[in-house]
C-alpha cells in the first residue's frame, strides 16, 4: 500500500517500462520511495502517466531480488554466493579459457533494451574490444530490428521520424499492428485527443483493438486483415494512390528517387485491392476508401508496432509504409511521418549504441574502414570487420557446438524468444552462461554465473524513447548490489586484460558523443540543462531534432523500394487450422518479471486465449474452459476467453507468464532481412484440455 505524505526528497527520473519514456518525480520519505509523480514538464508525457509507470515500482525492492553474485559449476548444482571479485575473475577466466579452446568467436553476448545507453554501450564495447569479435546482439532483434533495416534503406536512418507532440497536427492517423491503449497508454491519450478533435483514424489490425471503437472514438476504417498479409494491404493502398492520380508529384520529384521503377511495380494488377481481397480478407472498397483518405485527408501519420515487424516480411512492410508515406508527401513536417511505437523503455537506445553484430554505435557498418579506425584509435584495439552472430545464429551454433559461452544482460531469452524448446536446448548446450539480471529468471535456470543487476531506481544514465528523446535516469537509491552494471562489465573486461575504466556514467556518454556524430552534442550537462534532447543533437542541431527529414532525407533522397508480397511459410492446415497471434495487455509488461512482482495494484493474473465464439462452439469450448494450444513445435495450456474481437479462424494470447509460456508454440520462422521472429503468425490447434 502506498503511504501518502510530504516527501523529504524528490528525484527526477524516467519510467522503466514502455518506449514512451515518461518523466517522473520519485518522492522519498527518508530512504523510502513513497510515490512516483508524473512530471508536468516531461517532454514525452507532459504530466501524464499510466498505471505501470505510476504504481509498478515495487519489484525494485521485492524479496525475489538477488543481491549477491552467485556461481555454480553445473546447472544442476545449488547456487553458491560469492563476492564480486570472485565472480568477476571467474567469469573472465572462463571466457578466456573457452576462447583458448574453441577460438575467439566462440563467445558472445546479448544487450538489453531495459538497461541504460551507458550500460549497453559498455557491453558491446567489451564484446568488440575485449572478446575480440562482433558476436553482440540485442533483444531488439526480436521486436524492432526490421524497423532498423527498413527505415535505413528508405530514409537513411533507423529511427522514427516525428516527436510525439507532432500527432496534434495530424489529420489522418493510421495505426498499423499496434495497440497503443495497452502498449503505449500515454501516447495513446495524445492520439485519442487529436481524434476527438476531428482527425480521422484508420486501424490496420486482425484484432478489433480498443481504438477501433471506444468511448468518443471510432475508426473511420478498420482494415481487419488476415495475419501475415500486411504487405499485400499496404501495396494495395499504394496501388490506389498511384492509379487514382493521388501521388504528391512535387514531393516525389524533389525529394525522392526510384519512383518510376516502384510505380511500374506497384501499378501491376496483382497489387490491386481487388486482386488481394480474398487473400487479405479486407473488402477492396474498404482499402480504396482508406487509401483515398490517407492521400487526400491532410497530414497523414503512420504509427506502427510489432504487428508490422514480427513477420517473415517485417522489413518489407516497414519499407512498404515508407513508400506510402513518400508517395503521399507525408514526411518532413509536423503531423506526418512513419513512427515505430517501441515496446521497451530503451529499444531505440540499445540499437543506437551499436548492439547489432553488423553495426557500431550510430548505425555504422563494421566493414567501414574509416569508421572502424576511429573506434580502434579510441578503444586501443584492432576491431573485426566481419559482422558477428545474430541471436538465432548463436542458438544454432551452440547446438552445433562452435559457440560455447553467452553473456546475457537484462533479457529473459528462455521466455521471450520463439520456439522455447530450441532456445533451451541451445542454452543447455553452452559451457558458460552468464546472466546479469534482477531475478533468477527462466534463462538463469541454465546459468553458471549470476551477476545481480540494478533496477531503474538505482541506475544513473540515460534511456532513449521511441521519438529519439534521450532522457536522464537518475538514481533514487544506491545500487542494492553494491555495484552498477556498467562497473561490473568494465571490471570483467579489465580482468580479460582489456583496460576499461570509468569513474562515472557521464564519462561513458562523453565517449559515446565523441564517437557518434548524431550524439555529438549530448552530455549529462546538456541533458540537465535542456531536460531531454532528441537525436541528432550536434553542432547543426544543438537542442536536438524533434522532426527528421525536413529539408532532405538523411540518405539524401528518400528511396522507393519495391516490396513484393511473399506469403509466409506458416499456413493453417487440417491439423493446425487456426492462426495464433500474440500481443500485450496494459497491466503487464513483456515477460512480466517486473509487473508480476508488484503488489500495489491488481495485475492480470494469467495469460488467456481469446477465441471467437464460432471457433469455440465447434470445439465444444465454453468461456473459462482450460484448453490446450498446440503448434508443430510445442504445446501449452491456458484458459479460453470467448471474444469476437478476433475474426473467425484467428486466436490471440499474451506472453507475460512463464507458466503458460506462449513461446512454447511460436516457431523458427523469421523476417528475411533481420531474423526478427514471426511471433504474429503460428498455425495452431485448440481443444478442450479435459474433454468430457
Ligand atoms: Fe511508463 Fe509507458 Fe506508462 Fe509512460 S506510458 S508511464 S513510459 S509504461
Amino acid at each position: 500500500v502506498v503511504q501518502l505524505g510530504m516527501p523529504t526528497r524528490t528525484v527526477l527520473t524516467t519510467c522503466a517500462y514502455c518506449g514512451v519514456g515518461c518523466s517522473f518525480k520519485a518522492e522519498l520519505r527518508g530512504t523510502e520511495l513513497v510515490r512516483m509523480v508524473p512530471y508536468k514538464d516531461g517532454g514525452a508525457n507532459e504530466g501524464h502517466s499510466c498505471v505501470k509507470g505510476r504504481f509498478a515500482f515495487g519489484y525494485a525492492t521485492h524479496p525475489d531480488r538477488v543481491l549477491t553474485p552467485m556461481l555454480r559449476e553445473n546447472i544442476t548444482d545449488e547456487w553458491r554466493p560469492v563476492d564480486w571479485d570472485t565472480a568477476i575473475s571467474y567469469t573472465a577466466t572462463k571466457l578466456r579459457e573457452i576462447q583458448a579452446r574453441y577460438g575467439v568467436g566462440a563467445i558472445g553476448g546479448i544487450t538489453s533494451s531495459r538497461t541504460t545507453n551507458e550500460e549497453v554501450y559498455v557491453v558491446q564495447k567489451m564484446i568488440r574490444a575485449a572478446f575480440g569479435n562482433n558476436n553482440v546482439d540485442t533483444c531488439a532483434r526480436v521486436c524492432h530490428s526490421p524497423t532498423g533495416y527498413g527505415l535505413k534503406q528508405t530514409f537513411g536512418t533507423s529511427a522514427g521520424t516525428q516527436d510525439f507532440r507532432s500527432v496534434a497536427k495530424s489529420d489522418v492517423i493510421m495505426v498499423i499492428g499496434a495497440n497503443p491503449t495497452d502498449g503505449h497508454p500515454v501516447f495513446a491519450s495524445r492520439m485519442k485527443r487529436r481524434i476527438r478533435e476531428g482527425a480521422k483514424l484508420i486501424v490496420v489490425d486482425p484484432r478489433r483493438i480498443d481504438l477501433v471503437r471506444s468511448p468518443h472514438i471510432a475508426a473511420t476504417h478498420h482494415l481487419q486483415l488476415a495475419p501475415g498479409t500486411n504487405v499485400a494491404v499496404v501495396n494495395a493502398m499504394a496501388h490506389v494512390v498511384l492509379t487514382e492520380g493521388l501521388v504528391d508529384q512535387d514531393f516525389v520529384a524533389q525529394r525522392c528517387e526510384g519512383f518510376d521503377e516502384w510505380a511500374e511495380f506497384i501499378a501491376r494488377p496483382e497489387n490491386s485491392p481487388e486482386a488481394v481481397e480474398e487473400l487479405t480478407g479486407v473488402p477492396a472498397e474498404e482499402v480504396r476508401a482508406a487509401a483515398r483518405l490517407f492521400a487526400t485527408g491532410g497530414n497523414g501519420a503512420i504509427y506502427y508496432g510489432l504487428g508490422v515487424t514480427e513477420h517473415s516480411q517485417g522489413s518489407t512492410m516497414v519499407m512498404g509504409m515508407a513508400n506510402l508515406a513518400m508517395a503521399t508527401g507525408n514526411i518532413g513536417r509536423e503531423g506526418v511521418g512513419v513512427n515505430p511505437l517501441r515496446g521497451q523503455n530503451n529499444v531505440q537506445g540499445s540499437c543506437d549504441m551499436g548492439s547489432f553484430p553488423h553495426e557500431l554505435p550510430g548505425y555504422r557498418h563494421v566493414s567501414d574502414d574509416v569508421v572502424r579506425g576511429v573506434f580502434e584509435e579510441m578503444w586501443g584495439r584492432d576491431l573485426v570487420s566481419e559482422p558477428g552472430l545474430r541471436i538465432p545464429n548463436m542458438f544454432d551454433a551452440a547446438i552445433e557446438g562452435s559457440f560455447r559461452a553467452l553473456f546475457v544482460q537484462g533479457e529473459d531469452i528462455a521466455q521471450s524468444d520463439p520456439n522455447t524448446k530450441h532456445v533451451t536446448a541451445a542454452l543447455a548446450a553452452l559451457e558458460l552462461v552468464v546472466v546479469q539480471d534482477l531475478f533468477l529468471n527462466e534463462t538463469a535456470k541454465f546459468a553458471h554465473v549470476f551477476l545481480p543487476g540494478t533496477s531503474f531506481l538505482e541506475k544513473d544514465g540515460t534511456f532513449t524513447n521511441a521519438e529519439r528523446r534521450i532522457n536522464r535516469v537518475r538514481p533514487v537509491m544506491p545500487p542494492k548490489t553494491g555495484k552498477h552494471e556498467w562497473q561490473i562489465v568494465a571490471e570483467i573486461a579489465q580482468a580479460m586484460d582489456y583496460p576499461m575504466h570509468y569513474d562515472h556514467p557521464s564519462e561513458i556518454m562523453d565517449e559515446i558523443a565523441a564517437l557518434t556524430p548524431t550524439f555529438a552534442g549530448v552530455s549529462f550537462d546538456v541533458l540537465d540543462k535542456l531536460g531531454s534532447v532528441q537525436w541528432p543533437c550536434n553542432a547543426n542541431a544543438p537542442e536536438g531534432t524533434p522532426i527528421m527529414h525536413m529539408d532532405g532525407f538523411v540518405r539524401g533522397k528518400g528511396r522507393f523500394v519495391q516490396t513484393p508480397f511473399v506469403p509466409t511459410r506458416e499456413r493453417s492446415t487440417r491439423k493446425f487450422p487456426l492462426i495464433l497471434t500474440t500481443g500485450r495487455i496494459l497491466s503487464q509488461y513483456n515477460v512480466g518479471a517486473q509487473t508480476r512482482r508488484t503488489g500495489n495494484v491488481a495485475w492480470h493474473p494469467e495469460d488467456v486465449l481469446e477465441i471467437h465464439p464460432h471457433d469455440a462452439e465447434v470445439r465444444g469450448i465454453n468461456d473459462g474452459d482450460e484448453v490446450t494450444l498446440a503448434s508443430r513445435v510445442g504445446a501449452t495450456s491456458l484458459r479460453a476467453v470467448l471474444s469476437d474481437r478476433m475474426p473467425v479462424g484467428v486466436v490471440y494470447t499474451t506472453f507475460h507468464h512463464p507458466v503458460t509460456g506462449a513461446n512454447v508454440v511460436t516457431t523458427e520462422n523469421s523476417d528475411w532481412a533481420t531474423n526478427c521472429p514471426e511471433y504474429k503468425v503460428t498455425a495452431v490447434q485448440v481443444g478442450l484440455k479435459n474433454p468430457p
